[in-house]
């Protein structure tokens, strides 16, 4: 019997490095974990590739999803909609794959009241200066939009406290090791390792 994947939730302020973590994380394309693409009402970024970063969607779109049941979050975060599709996540995990919903803190709540054993996971910045040269550095939005997230940021930043895990991310593979640690631990747990080794286990009791 496959182990069940595990489901991570990353969320953080905009900017303080959530995408280039997870993306980092899944590089070499590991068959073993998998990161959830959302659909969004927002429209694509200059470097956005649809399907691959986000489904993107018209409002009437999303709204049909959602009287359809078909998310299994949805939130509105910066005037946009954003939502995870339900079918994905759940055929993902029972494969034995772990999925990364890279989510906002009101999304990882509804994900935490139907999954408590949902690892969340906060990335903060090192300071507010580095938040808002990382947003800008990007070069993906403007500046009334960069604006707009760095007065939402001290809001998210507000839920950190709901998360199992807080990761700073000043140094990039420090904080991309302590990722690692965290789902190598996840592996490690006794429900996680009853499942994986149940036939080793099995054998070990036997008298
Ligand atoms: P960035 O990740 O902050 O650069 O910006 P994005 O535009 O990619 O994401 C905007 C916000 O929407 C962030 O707070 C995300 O965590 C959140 N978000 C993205 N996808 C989802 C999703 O599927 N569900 C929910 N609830 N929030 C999401
Ligand atoms: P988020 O997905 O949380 O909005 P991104 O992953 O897009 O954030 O990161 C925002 C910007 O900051 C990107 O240009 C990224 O290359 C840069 N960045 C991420 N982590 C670090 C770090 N530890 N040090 C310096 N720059 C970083
Ligand atoms: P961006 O517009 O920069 O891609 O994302 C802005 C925020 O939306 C990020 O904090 C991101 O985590 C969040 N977000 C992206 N997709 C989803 C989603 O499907 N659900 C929720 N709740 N938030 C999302």
């Amino acid at each position: 019997m496959t182990a069940r994947g595990n489901l991570f939730i990353v969320s953080a302020p905009s900017g303080a490095g959530k995408s280039s973590l997870i993306s980092a994380l899944l590089q070499d394309k590991p068959t073993d974990k998998q990161v959830s693409v959302s659909h969004t009402t927002r429209k694509p970024r200059p470097a956005e590739v649809n399907g691959q970063h986000y489904h993107f969607v018209t409002s009437e779109e999303f709204k049909a999803l959602i009287a359809e049941n078909a998310f299994f979050e949805w939130a509105e975060v910066f005037g946009n909609y954003y939502g995870t599709s339900r079918r994905v996540i759940e055929q993902t995990l029972t494969d034995g794959i772990d999925v990364f919903l890279d989510i906002d803190w009101q999304g990882a709540q509804q994900v935490k009241k139907v999954m408590p054993e949902a690892i969340g996971i906060f990335i903060l910045p090192p300071s507010r200066a580095e938040l808002e040269k990382r947003l800008t550095g990007r070069g993906q939005d403007s500046s009334a939009v960069i604006a707009g997230r760095m007065a939402q940021a001290a809001s998210e930043i507000s839920h950190y406290g709901e998360y199992d895990f807080i990761i700073i991310n000043d140094d990039f593979d420090t904080a991309l090791a302590d990722l690692v640690a965290i789902i190598r631990s996840q592996r490690l747990t006794g429900a996680g390792q009853i499942h994986a080794q149940n036939d080793m286990i099995k054998d070990l009791l036997a008298d």
